[in-house]
């Protein structure tokens, strides 16, 4: 099954992927990137697309 993952290093707290989806991403007590729902679809991978960091990653 697909899992989206956060790799806290690489994430600049930019927020966009948060503006994106607040379903799926949100922020943690870093005001890094969390994800709050493991939800992998077209959207989703599209925002993993859009990070500038590419911390966002799909996993099987
Ligand atoms: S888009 Fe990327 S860098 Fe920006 S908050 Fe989300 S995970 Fe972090």
């Amino acid at each position: 099954m697909k899992k989206v993952e956060i790799i806290k290093d690489s994430c600049i707290s930019c927020g966009l992927c948060i503006q994106m989806n607040n379903e799926v991403f949100n922020y943690d007590d870093n005001g890094k990137s969390d994800v709050v729902k493991q939800i992998v679809n077209d959207d989703v991978i599209n925002i993993a697309n859009m990070c500038p960091t590419g911390a966002i990653i799909i996993t099987e």
